[in-house]
C-alpha cells in the first residue's frame, strides 16, 4: 500500500535543530485525525504478531507507542531519558553524534519471555532503536519486531536492526541528509 498520503502530512524543515539537517516533523500529521488514525492502523497491520506489549521510546515514541498500544489493546511500557522514572529502574548508554544519552525503564515493567515490539516515530542511524532493544532483552524480553512511521532510509537505522535480530517496520521513506 502506498503511504503517499500519510507522507504528505509530515512538514520537513530545513536546519532543524542544526544546519544540514532535513527535520522530519510528524507534529502536522498528529494534527489530522483521519491522518494520524490511519497511521496508527497501518503500523499495526505492518506487525507480523501482534506482541504481549509495546515498548515506546521518550518522547515521539510515546505517542505513537500509546496510540498503536490502544490499537492491539496491550500494555505499555515506557523507555524514558534518564531520572525521569520514579521506581527503580534499568538503563542502557547509547552513543549519540555528540557525546552520550541514556535511556532507562522501571526495572519491573517487562517479564522474561514478553513479546515486546519497540515503537518510535522514526529510525535515522538506529543508535536509539538498538539501546531500546538492549535494554528490553536486558530484561529478558523477546524483541523481534520494530514498528516507525518514518524510516531516513539511507542512514541505515534498518539494516543495523536487522542485524540484530529485529524487522524494521516503517510507513514512510524520506532521504535521510
Ligand atoms: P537515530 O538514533 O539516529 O535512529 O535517531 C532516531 C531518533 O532521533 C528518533 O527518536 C527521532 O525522533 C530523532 N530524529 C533523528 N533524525 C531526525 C530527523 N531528521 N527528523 C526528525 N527526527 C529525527
Amino acid at each position: 500500500m502506498s503511504n503517499d498520503d500519510l507522507k504528505s502530512l509530515v512538514r520537513t524543515i530545513p536546519d532543524y535543530p542544526h544546519a544540514g539537517i532535513l527535520f522530519r516533523d510528524i507534529t502536522t500529521l498528529l494534527l489530522d485525525g483521519p491522518g494520524f488514525a490511519s497511521c496508527i492502523s497501518r503500523m499495526a497491520a505492518s506487525l507480523a504478531a501482534r506482541p504481549d506489549i509495546v515498548a515506546g521510546i521518550e518522547a515521539r515514541g510515546f505517542i505513537f507507542g500509546a496510540a498503536l498500544a490502544r490499537e492491539l489493546g496491550v500494555g505499555l511500557v515506557l523507555l524514558r531519558k534518564k531520572n525521569k522514572l520514579p521506581g527503580r529502574v534499568t538503563g542502557v548508554n547509547y552513543a549519540l553524534e555528540y557525546g552520550t544519552d541514556r535511556i532507562e525503564m522501571h526495572a519491573d515493567a517487562v517479564q522474561p519471555g514478553q513479546r515486546v515490539t519497540l515503537v518510535d516515530d522514526l529510525i535515522a542511524t538506529g543508535g536509539t532503536a538498538l539501546a531500546g532493544v538492549e535494554l528490553l532483552r536486558g530484561a529478558g524480553a523477546l524483541v523481534t519486531e520494530a514498528a516507525f512511521a518514518i524510516d531516513l532510509h539511507d542512514l541505515g537505522g534498518a539494516e543495523r536492526l536487522k542485524a540484530a535480530g529485529v524487522e524494521p517496520r516503517s510507513l514512510i521513506a524520506f532521504d535521510g541528509a
